[in-house]
């Protein structure tokens, strides 16, 4: 039998960051992990899923370069080598983790963990049991995705992002089921590898509850590439045809039927709490089973802790690390909790989407009165040498004080760009502080500034309406 202060269940970027941190802080912790180091961001998503749409991007560069005077000859795509390329990125962090636990002295426990009760945890690992008694245990199992009854993964035609990451060639015809940010992610990668992609959404706009006049710029430039999407649609049925499906849509149109080679289906997930025994031990969880808990993370039974994506939406790995540290230093005894303004969030599709704060819709809900001003990339120098044009900064600010409350980005490096503004929201910043911040030109977050000096009414390089 194991003793230690912390037992963190679950090694993804929320409980690896909290093992480190516990660790550091001098408390004796375990890390119990099932699968792979890392979790699902390492693995199986952000890290993998960034390698091959760099790639992408880098092919359809390639092919589309002779505007700008470049010719290459037979570019071509090998896509083992693409995958090899991809495994190596992720192998290269994992074992980087692996690394920085040990070298921070965490323990490392592979196998299954479950709670038995609120200090004992069980590990099952080659059918071999052992039991640890901790003081604090911290819950950080992650999600898993959701299957819709009829379209269950069959890890051939019907499938998951884990084997979209994994497939040896485009598939001819892709069709995602859900338009959410991984479904759109893969539908911008794979429509530049090659595949005729189509989009069944049940919502009325692609990622829903986003901007709508930030969503319109990436689904305007996805049908510009070929894809079909079907927004307020359901797919009603799947019937495999050897390698081949055909699916049934339900559409305002009507019904049609539609020939795939793949179904990616990303229609949201839910919270891996299997063997946690919450229940009987008292943990409260929300109506979808996500595991509640105040801002030092501790959940409705004293020291277990929850972090990350278990804890719910939004399911983004820099936050749940942020929560890793926190539930460390809380069970460490320093009086840290969440208290940060904003959680940033950016979406790699083509062009990127990075929203920090809250969208003109959601700051009028919230009370305030709102004015927004965009700055078009059309109109920023570095954008125009880049032949990057499409896409806009919008600011959304309080009319009355000029508090900055929110700043959506769709177009070229938004995911780069979007730190600053997180920074601003956390300072209380006005537009009259971004406006005033210099900027070095020619660069892309310029078109911050930009935005900012319209808000501020003395817009340089647009005309005021
Ligand atoms: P996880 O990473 O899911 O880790 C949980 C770990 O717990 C897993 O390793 C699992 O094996 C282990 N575990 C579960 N149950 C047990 C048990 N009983 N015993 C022992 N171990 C157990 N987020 C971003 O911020 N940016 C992105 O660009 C991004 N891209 C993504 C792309 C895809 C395709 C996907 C699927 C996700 C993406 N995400 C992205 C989300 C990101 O991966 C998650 O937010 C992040 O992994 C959450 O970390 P976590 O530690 O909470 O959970």
């Amino acid at each position: 039998m194991l003793e230690c202060d912390v037992v963190v269940i679950g090694g993804g970027t929320g409980g690896y960051v909290c093992a480190i941190r516990a660790s550091q802080l001098g408390l004796r912790t375990v890390l119990v992990e099932s699968d792979k180091l890392g979790g699902e961001c390492l693995n199986y998503g952000c890290i993998p899923s960034k390698s091959l749409i760099t790639i992408s991007k880098l092919y359809e560069k390639a092919r589309g370069s002779e505007k700008f005077g470049l010719r290459f000859t037979g570019v071509s795509l090998d896509f083992e080598e693409m995958q090899r390329w991809k495994a190596s990125v992720v192998g290269k962090l994992v074992v980087g983790v692996e690394s920085l636990l040990k070298g921070n002295h965490v323990s490392i426990l592979m196998g299954e963990a479950s709670l038995v009760d609120r200090n004992r945890v069980s590990v099952t690992a080659n059918s071999q049991k052992e039991e640890i008694v901790a003081k604090n245990i911290v819950i950080a199992t992650g999600t898993r995705p959701i299957q819709l009854p009829g379209i269950e993964f069959d890890g051939s035609t019907v499938i998951g992002s884990r084997e979209a990451l994994e497939l040896r060639e485009a598939p001819g015809d892709l069709l995602i089921v859900g338009g959410g940010a991984i479904g759109l992610e893969f539908a911008c990668m794979y429509q530049k590898l090659g595949s005729r992609v189509t989009i069944v959404e049940l919502m009325d706009q692609l990622l829903p509850g986003g901007d709508p006049e930030v969503v319109r710029v990436v689904q305007r430039k996805l049908e510009e590439r070929g894809a079909k999407v079907y927004l307020r649609s359901k797919v009603s049925s799947v019937t495999k045809n050897g390698r081949r499906a055909v699916v049934e849509v339900d559409s305002p149109q009507g019904k049609f039927s539609s020939e795939a080679d793949k179904i990616l289906q990303s229609v949201g997930r839910a919270p891996r709490v299997d063997n946690m025994n919450l229940k009987s031990l008292g943990v409260n969880t929300d109506q979808r089973g996500f595991i509640v808990t105040d801002r030092r993370m501790m959940t409705s039974v004293d020291c277990v802790y929850a972090v990350g994506d278990v804890r719910g939406p939004p399911l983004l790995a820099h936050k749940a690390s942020k929560e890793g540290i926190v539930a460390a230093e809380c069970i460490a005894g320093l009086p840290s909790a969440a208290d940060w303004t904003v959680i940033p969030e950016t979406i790699f599709t083509d062009p990127e989407i990075a929203s920090a704060g809250l969208t003109a819709d959601r700051a009028a809900q919230a009370g305030f009165q709102v004015k927004s001003v965009r700055f078009p990339f059309a109109a920023l120098g570095r954008a125009l040498a880049a032949g990057e044009t499409e896409g806009f900064v919008k600011v959304v600010f309080r009319a009355d004080t000029g508090l900055v409350l929110g700043v959506q980005i769709v177009g070229s490096e938004a995911s780069n760009m979007i730190s600053e503004v997180a920074l601003a929201l956390e300072m209380g910043a006005t537009v009259e502080d971004m406006a005033q911040t210099i900027h070095p030109h020619p660069t892309f977050p310029e078109a911050i500034m930009e935005a900012s000096e319209s808000a501020a009414g003395r817009p340089i390089h647009q005309l005021r309406l």
